[in-house]
């Protein structure tokens, strides 16, 4: 690993004004992905600008009108042992409990979940060129690229699968991400907070080196939710997911009111389904429903050779987390 300046600033005007002052320095909040990264020689940043000591960065708070605020530094093992989470966001708790392994939740932050780089062995591997390191095609997409975990949605240029658990949840729940750059913060719907591959663009998000994650926000509801989240990984120990749905429900007797399903690890952004939501809404809800849920939010994909089979995982997960949600109030 190259040699690197550690900055540990203690809140997070200091940590955005040291990214600022440190060209090139990168975000570490526990470091479970960028450490591997910087191993694997991935990345090589000369300054690394870590936010253990920034403060009350793990906070989960109800805020007056019932939103919840999550910190960016919140670990997963906090999300799910959270009494907040548990009661009002028990998708989050359930991903959010289930994801890695025990060891990997105590460090593994918010805003490292969602910032981390995908888990596709050509990236992570600079003998292989890959899009996203800035060569000119994706290896996944030629005969004989491996392939089985890769994207079934949008793969075009590049194959990659985005390996978040908790992206699908938060775009379930509508989440606004609060992002600071130097002194002013901004708001910043989950939905537009992804990026579509392109050549030499590393990350999954939108975001630039010196955008900070602050918090995520979940708004307040007036009506009660239900919640889902359903997975699927090689390994039941611990693993990333092959295929993953987070849903959000509003009943009106037996009849979907609202629907949000949001699919994860099947294309190289989380992905929101229309299409599964249609079938939903306004409809009474029954296991045939939620089937036929699941065999909408696939419509359009386009797997590759050697992952044909998340398609059908993919129907599965969907219909799964809108059994769990619906039976949830
Ligand atoms: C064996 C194994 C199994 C795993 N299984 C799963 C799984 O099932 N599901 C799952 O979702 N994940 C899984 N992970 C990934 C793990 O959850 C992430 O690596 C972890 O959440 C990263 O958190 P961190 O705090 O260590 O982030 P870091 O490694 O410090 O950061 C990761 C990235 O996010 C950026 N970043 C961090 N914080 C911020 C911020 N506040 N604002 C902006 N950018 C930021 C960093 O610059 C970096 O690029 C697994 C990891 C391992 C090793």
């Amino acid at each position: 690993m190259k040699a690197f300046a550690y900055i540990r600033p203690q809140s997070a005007e200091a940590a955005a004004a040291a990214l600022a002052d440190n060209d090139g320095a990168l975000i570490k909040a526990n470091g479970i992905d960028l450490l591997d990264r910087m191993k694997e020689r991935v990345d090589e940043p000369n300054a690394l600008v870590g936010l253990v000591d920034v403060e009350a960065f793990d906070s989960i708070e109800v805020e007056e009108d019932g939103g919840i605020r999550i910190g960016a530094g919140a670990t997963l093992a906090q999300l799910a042992a959270s009494q907040v989470v548990e009661r009002f966001l028990p998708s989050l708790a359930y991903a959010a409990g289930h994801a890695a392994s025990p060891q990997l939740r105590t460090r593994a932050t918010v805003g490292g979940n969602l910032g981390q780089h995908t888990r596709c062995g050509y990236y992570r591997h600079k003998s292989f060129p890959c899009l996203k390191r800035g060569g000119d095609h994706c290896p996944v997409l030629k005969p004989g690229g491996v392939q089985d975990t890769a994207a079934i949605f949008g793969n075009g240029t590049c194959a990659s699968a985005s390996p978040s658990s908790l992206a699908p949840v938060f775009g379930s729940l509508d989440a606004v991400l609060t992002v600071r750059r130097g002194e002013a913060t901004r708001e910043v719907p989950f939905a537009e907070a992804w990026a579509e591959p392109k050549a030499g663009w590393a990350s999954d998000l939108v975001f630039d080196r010196e955008d900070l994650i602050e918090s995520v926000h979940i708004p307040a509801r007036a009506e009660p939710q239900r919640l889902g989240y359903e997975e699927v990984r090689q390994k039941a120990a611990f693993d990333w997911p092959l295929t993953a749905c987070g849903v959000r429900l509003v009943a009106e007797g037996n009849t979907v009111k609202e629907a949000r399903v949001w699919l994860g690890s099947v294309a190289p952004t989380p992905l929101r389904s229309e299409a599964a939501e249609k079938v939903l809404v306004g409809k009474s809800f029954t296991e045939a429903r939620a089937r036929a849920a699941g065999e909408a939010a696939v419509t359009g994909a386009s797997p590759l050779p050697g992952n044909t089979y998340k398609v059908q995982l993919t129907k599965v997960v969907v219909r799964r987390a809108l059994m769990q949600a619906w039976g949830r109030s």
